[in-house]
């Protein structure tokens, strides 16, 4: 790492410390020469690959962006947005691979999606998933009632009981 100040060619590192969610390292560094201080954050990259076959780095703004658009006039707040974002970061990351095709981005947003608001995640898995049928609606729905139900902490309405 060159210096900053003197452009010496070598820096010696005097802290290295891993942010809170651990996606990357900032560096204390010293320089032999001038003896000034300076900082470096190294990132683990993290890229997407499009259908296309280009390639660009993971944004969790566009995580976001392709949230929202799903989200809309329903009880989520921007907070949600970023959490979900960053929860889909991670996700990937864990995964251990440095390059992710678009469409598993999508697979990572369907769950967290799905916890934080049902109707966002029928519309945004609607457009993921290509829906092209009202069946598809159905079996999409039939799903998360047969997983919400074995749940049972919350008093389900009279109205959904009438099968039994
Ligand atoms: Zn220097």
């Amino acid at each position: 790492m060159h210096c900053p100040f003197c452009r010496h060619t070598d820096s010696r590192v005097i802290d290295s410390r891993a942010n809170d969610d651990g996606t990357a390292i900032r560096r204390r560094r010293q320089c032999p020469e001038c003896g000034r201080r300076f900082t470096t954050v190294e990132n683990a990259s993290l890229t997407i690959i499009k259908r296309s076959g280009a390639t660009e780095p993971f944004s969790r703004d566009k995580i976001v962006s392709g949230v929202r658009r799903a989200c809309q006039g329903r009880p989520v707040s921007e907070d949600d947005l970023a959490l979900l974002a960053q929860r889909v970061e991670e996700a990937l990351r864990q995964q251990g691979q440095a390059e992710v095709e678009a469409h598993e981005i999508g697979l990572a947003i369907l769950g967290p999606l799905r916890e934080l608001d049902e109707v966002a995640y029928l519309r945004f898995a609607s457009v993921y998933q290509a829906f092209d049928s009202l069946e598809d609606f159905e079996s999409a729905i039939a799903v998360l009632r047969a997983e919400r139900e074995p749940v049972g902490t919350e008093p389900v309405p009279s109205k959904t009981r009438s099968k039994t």
